[in-house]
């Protein structure tokens, strides 16, 4: 059997949310345990440029975070390298399994476990991935500019994302399976009225082509779900954009959430359906899934979070007493 290790605090994840809420717990003197997951500093490790991290023009995302691993550290976050597999918010101290075998008991949860882009999961797909394909406008969009783009979807973030890539592309096809958006009217108009904008109904994509030396994309196949005609359409750019999901297999029949598995938290806090438990980053915000929103939220959630205790070894204290 593995040890048992109890913390006041123990923060799930190691993304700009834990990294951050680590720094500013440690610093709370709350000696806070973050325990890293499968992916050790997060989605930022999957890219290369990141150019919205204030203070830095450009910082490549995998060195971005492991400076704030070496801060968190520093200011004195114990970090374990352990995937959480189950967490129990039944009951006080909190209890959470770790895949290596050691349990965490805590008083207090920062749940900061992030969230996924969907992929389409074609070999064409993953191969151009950082080269041409990507699922995030705001952080490859610029790479673009003057540059014809195609967009993969028909929700808000599809729409959302042909329409931010607008400001760098020469042009912008949004492929879509159906004839319906399912994004909200307004943003439809927008795109609707939008010249750089053309739709393509009733196609799915088939396939990514490109030059292999360097690896680039040239353009896409795609398909006709009436008829099965396969056509090509040449462009510089894929955006993938059919949905983001929220890493919540730890919590999602233990804690409310919204928008299709996004942890719901008290709005203007990051305090969740069970008092102790607070949520921080892309599990929380179907919205704006930044790097410094998460960092933003991971900042809030330290502070709620040493509200919280205090307020628990206050009411401790007044039981004791009694
Ligand atoms: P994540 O970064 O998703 O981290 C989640 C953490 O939770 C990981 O460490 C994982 O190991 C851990 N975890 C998950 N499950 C468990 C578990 N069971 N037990 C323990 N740990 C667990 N944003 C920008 O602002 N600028 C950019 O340029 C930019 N570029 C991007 C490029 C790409 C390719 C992608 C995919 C995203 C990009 N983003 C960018 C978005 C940004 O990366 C996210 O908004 C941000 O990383 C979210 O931070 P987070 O801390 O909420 O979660
Ligand atoms: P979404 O609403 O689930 O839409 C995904 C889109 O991708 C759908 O149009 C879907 O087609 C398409 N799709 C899914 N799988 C596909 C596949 N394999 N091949 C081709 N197309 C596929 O996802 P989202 O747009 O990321 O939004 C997620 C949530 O966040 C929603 O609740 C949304 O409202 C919210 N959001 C809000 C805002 C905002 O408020 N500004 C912005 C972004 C997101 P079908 O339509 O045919 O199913």
């Amino acid at each position: 059997m593995g040890e048992t290790r109890h913390t006041r605090l123990l923060i799930i994840g190691s993304g700009p949310a834990g990294y951050t809420a680590g720094v500013y717990a440690a610093r709370a003197m709350l000696e806070p345990l973050l325990v890293q997951g499968i992916e050790p500093g997060g989605q930022l490790t999957t890219t290369t440029e990141v150019e919205n991290w204030p203070g830095d023009t450009e910082v490549q995302g995998p060195d971005l975070m492991v400076r704030m691993e070496a801060h968190a550290r520093a200011v004195g976050c114990a970090i374990e390298s352990d995937i959480i597999t189950d967490l129990d918010l039944g009951e006080r101290p909190f209890t959470a399994r770790g895949d290596s075998g050691t349990t965490y008991t805590a008083d207090a949860v920062i749940l900061a476990t992030g969230a996924r882009a969907k992929w389409l999961g074609l070999p064409s797909e993953e191969k151009f991935k950082g080269f041409g394909v990507s699922a995030c406008a705001t952080c490859d969009g610029f790479f673009y500019r003057g540059q014809e783009i195609v967009v993969v979807g028909g929700g808000n973030t599809a729409v959302e994302e042909a329409l931010f890539l607008t400001n760098f592309a020469s042009k912008v096809t949004l492929i879509h399976r159906r004839d319906e958006l399912r994004a909200e009217k307004v943003l439809q108009d927008r795109l609707f009225n939008n010249p750089k904008v053309e739709t393509l109904w009733f196609h799915t994509l088939d396939e990514v082509v490109g030059t292999e030396d360097p690896l680039g994309v040239e353009g896409v196949r795609v398909r006709d779900v009436r008829t099965g005609a396969v056509s090509e359409i040449a462009c510089k750019g894929v955006f993938i954009a059919i949905g983001h999901a929220p890493a919540n297999e730890l919590v999602k029949d233990r804690l409310e959430t919204h928008h299709g598995g996004y942890v719901k938290v008290e709005p203007g806090t990051t305090r969740t359906s069970v008092p102790g438990v607070f949520a921080a980053g892309d599990i929380t915000d179907h919205v704006y899934r930044q790097a410094v929103t998460s960092a933003g939220m991971g900042c809030m959630a330290a502070l709620d979070a040493e509200k919280f205790l205090a307020e628990l070894g206050v009411a401790e204290g007044a039981e004791a007493a009694e």
